[in-house]
């Protein structure tokens, strides 16, 4: 079954557009201090290799609005700045190169400050991004019932056709709840009622595992019904994690490959190599190599050959030896101490070494 995905307007930020049928694009945010620029451009250079399309900083005082001239003139992927309570922050990050900013306009203030934000942003043709959380809803939405996805739907709507009224149209919404069900909720009701770009991801979502699986569960309902624009896992860790994370759900569900995707069986009493190891090192040898392929590491000859079949390269292991399949057709048997080599070289091959290798 192949997704399809709703239209939406397409939304330029930089060199990346969100919508309009564009690739979903995935994102993350530095954990670094942003006026820190050596660190915070390091960090940003490791998340673009690992794929990271657009990059958000918080922007919390001047010297981080003016850091963003700096960290902008060394980097290569479009930049957000992420303000809260203070205009002058926005427009001082867009004078400094914000390709986008997300506010809230409710934390913002008075209608004047935020007019004052779209006029610069539409002097200096930079996007928005409207973004609202329940924790930080203003008290009319929060107290208006229906429950808190009515309540954030409401009020980013509101915010919407206040930025439109005003000749404003290159934004893009989201509306984090608080728990995976909400933001479901949220974000299923408000692709109904805008044709504006959507952002997904659920806040705070937690620690690796746990994190990834909640985000998982939440942008997996929310793409495979066509949700979804540009996508944000959230995680308490290094956000390369974020990004590899964004990649992988988007390559699950046939939206989006760009890395090698293994696809490896969980081992059983037949299994005669040591496949988990196998599988968890071409994974590492291959992990940053963009090369939009699958490849099956399968245990035994139950299951393995029709999966190694299926896949652009596999194995199909038997008594510590496999056999490799290229394209679907079997090409050589490999000793099991060869097979980690072949299955890396040839996906290599495969690939194009130029062409994919990235800078390390
Ligand atoms: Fe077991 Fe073979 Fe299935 Fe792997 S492919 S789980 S080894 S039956």
């Amino acid at each position: 079954m192949m997704i399809e995905r709703k239209v939406t307007r397409g939304v330029k930020v930089g060199g990346v557009t969100i919508g309009g049928g564009a690739l979903i694009s995935v994102q993350s945010m530095t954990t670094t201090k942003t006026e820190d620029v050596k660190a915070t451009v390091l960090q940003i250079n490791r998340l673009q290799e690992a794929g990271c399309d657009l990059v958000r900083v918080a922007v919390k005082d001047q010297a981080a609005a003016k850091a963003l001239k700096s960290i902008k003139s060394e980097i290569s992927i479009p930049l957000v700045a992420d303000i809260h309570f203070d205009y002058k922050l926005a427009l001082s990050a867009i004078e400094n190169g914000a390709d986008k900013i997300r506010i809230n306009p409710g934390n913002i203030g008075s209608n004047d400050r935020v007019l004052k934000i779209l006029d610069k942003a539409k002097e200096r043709s930079v996007a928005i991004r409207i973004g609202v959380n329940f924790g930080s809803l203003h008290k009319k939405y929060r107290e208006m019932g229906g429950g808190p996805a009515r309540a954030l739907v409401e009020s980013a709507l509101e915010y919407g056709a206040f930025f439109e009224e005003n000749d404003f149209i290159d934004f893009i919404i989201s509306v984090k709840a608080s728990t995976p069900t909400e933001t479901i909720e949220a974000y299923t009701n408000l692709s109904t009622k805008t044709n504006a770009p959507l952002h997904i991801g659920l806040t705070e979502a937690g620690t690796l595992l746990f994190g990834s699986v909640k985000s998982s569960v939440v942008l997996g309902v929310l793409l495979s019904r066509g949700i979804g624009d540009t996508l944000r896992v959230s995680l308490s860790d290094d956000p390369v994690h974020e990004v590899r994370v964004g990649h992988k759900i988007l390559a699950a569900l046939d939206l989006r490959r760009e890395f090698v995707e293994i696809i490896s069986c969980p081992t059983c009493a037949r299994c005669e190599v040591d496949l988990t190891k196998l599988a968890r090192e071409v994974e590492e040898r291959l992990a940053g190599k963009r090369i939009p392929i699958k490849v099956a590491v399968m245990g035994c000859a139950v299951n393995g050959p029709g999966e190694a079949r299926k896949a652009d390269i596999g194995i199909a292991a038997g008594r510590k030896e496999g056999l490799l399949f290229v394209s679907g057709k079997p090409v050589k048997k490999v000793a099991e101490a060869e097979m980690l080599d072949v299955l890396v070289e040839t996906v290599l091959e495969m690939g194009g070494r130029d062409k994919f290798d990235r800078k390390r």
